[in-house]
């Protein structure tokens, strides 16, 4: 009889510890950047004195845990700003980062310049969400975004942002996985304008800039309007850009504003906002997510990191 108990209990525990693999699996799956940041039970950590499967049973309890809780605190968030629903969980990114060429219809010239694109070539269905200028500093859109673990990347351009270094640098830190900072030039000028050197100056101008300010030179730049010609590329590539990542669709508070025939999301699409208020437009920054975010979930897509995939 007790010989019989036992033995289902240590049914019991093989079929939990399937149970919660299988959760785990599909867990893992379905992990956004800071699931898998937080990590699995690693293969070969043991504590002392315990058996390889207990530890192992144990680190797996805690991590299959974590990701419960994740997912909750995401309900939970989407809840308390609005959301209709909580967003999608961006699946693992590619082991290997897909090669980007420059879309067709935007080439110049020059040969080996970093390639200018609009999506990312993935057929996993996420996209990625970029915020462009600086004007407005809105603290509650650092909170909902760390509340609701969606990852993003600001472009940042001077002459906006100089008054307050601090609130990027805070945007920086304000998620787990960071919130990466890129190039959006000195000053805002419509760049085919300008001679090459004063080109470089605005582009290589703002790499020194952000090294300087937030500790690492950016290796993406998006020139403002998305215009540029050879020497653009070529003033970038002299600094340190690696890719020029444009947008293929661009969303505001009141509405969305595509790039492509068919007005959708498409995998790999960049997404592109600003730093704007109710004095520049129809409502807040959490306004203006909050219908991105609407609009990118109803699609069934989630929001990426565009630095695991560029
Ligand atoms: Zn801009």
């Amino acid at each position: 009889m007790a010989k019989g108990v036992h033995r289902s209990h240590r049914a019991l525990g093989a079929a939990l510890v399937v149970a919660a693999l299988a959760s785990t699996a599909t867990a893992c799956s379905g992990a956004s950047e800071p699931d898998r940041g937080a990590a699995g039970p690693a293969a070969g950590q043991q504590a002392p004195g315990q058996a390889p499967g207990q530890a192992a049973a144990g680190a797996l309890h805690a991590y299959v845990e974590r990701v419960r809780e994740r997912r909750t605190a995401r309900v939970v968030a989407a809840k308390k700003w609005g959301l209709a629903k909580p967003p999608l969980e961006a699946p693992a990114p590619p082991a290997a980062k897909p090669r980007i060429t420059t879309r067709k219809g935007f080439e110049t010239d020059g040969e080996g310049l970093p390639p200018v694109f609009t999506t990312v070539p993935t057929k996993q269905k996420v996209v990625f969400l970029t915020i462009d200028d600086g004007a407005e500093k809105d603290p509650e859109l650092l909170r909902m975004m760390k509340e609701l673990r969606i990852p993003y990347s600001a472009f940042l351009s001077d002459y906006v942002v100089k008054d307050d270094y601090g609130y990027f640098a805070r945007m920086q830190k304000s998620q787990e996985t960071g919130v990466s900072l890129h190039n959006h030039t000195l000053n805002h000028r419509y760049l085919p304008g300008l001679s090459y050197k004063q080109q470089k100056r605005e582009i290589c101008g703002m790499q020194d800039v952000i090294e300087k300010r937030f500790g690492k030179r950016p290796p993406l730049f998006r020139p403002p309007y998305g215009n540029y010609n050879e020497d653009t590329l070529r003033a970038a590539k002299s600094c340190g850009v690696e890719a020029v990542p444009l947008w293929a669709a661009e969303a505001f508070p009141d509405h969305m504003e595509w790039r492509e025939w068919d007005r959708d999301l498409h995998p790999g699409d960049i997404v592109l906002t600003h730093f704007r208020g109710k004095g520049d437009w129809k409502g807040t920054m959490p306004d203006m997510i909050r219908r991105v975010m609407n609009v990118i979930t109803s699609k069934g897509y989630a929001v990426a990191k565009l630095e695991d995939y560029v």
